[in-house]
């Protein structure tokens, strides 16, 4: 176990590694200090909390690499006023960080267990203005749509057609592209009013965007 210095230390060293690898909006950076990673890893990869590297979550998930939710974060431009919709709540530290930026957070998981988690995770820090569902987030969530910015955390090989519907005019999406087994694109959609805008941004590795609940182990 480390001490106090041994984490703060570590804490600057997240920090510093976030910049050197493109993070530089200041909103995102603020919002990467106060969200501590810390409660959303658990178990055995405790001690690599602070390290830039994925990990394993339950459910044979991961959560994300922090230069990866910075970067991505970074590209959807949240706006105070936006609600967000995110797909793939994992472990729920994007949704946290998207939490800081925006009016108010959706996201949705597969997995009812890793909501349960994550929305306890929210419950304990505070964050009011996420709502975890356990739901297949490649339908969006209809009922809460449009969205000014949705996030999708899972790779789909396509951007899937309901989420550009429930994407508002003006709008941004931020997703990976690509088959699940091989390196994918980070694309940003952004949707005017003739259609949609294509951006690619750069590689990635997500875990795939499944159809349907996932079966509970
Ligand atoms: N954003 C997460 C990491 C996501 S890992 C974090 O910050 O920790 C990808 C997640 O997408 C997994 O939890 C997986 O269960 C979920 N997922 C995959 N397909 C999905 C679908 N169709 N609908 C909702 N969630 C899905």
């Amino acid at each position: 176990m480390s001490d106090d210095g041994d984490t703060a230390e570590r804490k600057m060293q997240f920090l510093f590694a976030l910049r050197s690898r493109g993070v530089t909006d200041a909103r995102v950076l603020t919002a990467m200090e106060r969200v501590d990673r810390a409660p959303f890893v658990r178990g055995i990869f405790a001690d690599r909390t602070y390290e830039d590297m994925p990990l394993p979550i339950a459910c044979g998930q991961t959560i994300s690499q922090p230069s990866v939710v910075g970067l991505m974060t970074q590209a959807l431009n949240v706006q105070p006023r936006d609600k967000v919709l995110e797909v793939g709540t994992g472990s729920g530290y994007q949704a946290a960080i998207l939490s800081q930026l925006a009016r108010r957070v959706y996201t949705v998981d597969r997995y009812r267990r890793l909501v349960r988690e994550a929305q306890a995770i929210f419950d304990e820090m505070g964050l009011v203005n996420i709502t975890a569902v356990t739901a297949d987030g490649s339908f969006g969530l209809p009922d809460q749509a449009p969205f000014d910015r949705i996030l999708v955390t899972a790779a789909a090989e396509d951007p899937p057609g309901p989420l550009l519907a429930q994407l508002k005019i003006g709008g941004i999406m931020v997703l990976p592209v690509g088959q699940s087994d091989t390196v994918q694109s980070l694309i940003r959609v952004t949707r005017n009013e003739d259609g949609f805008d294509y951006d690619e941004l750069r590689p990635v590795r997500f875990v795939p965007l499944v159809e349907g609940l996932g079966r509970e182990e």
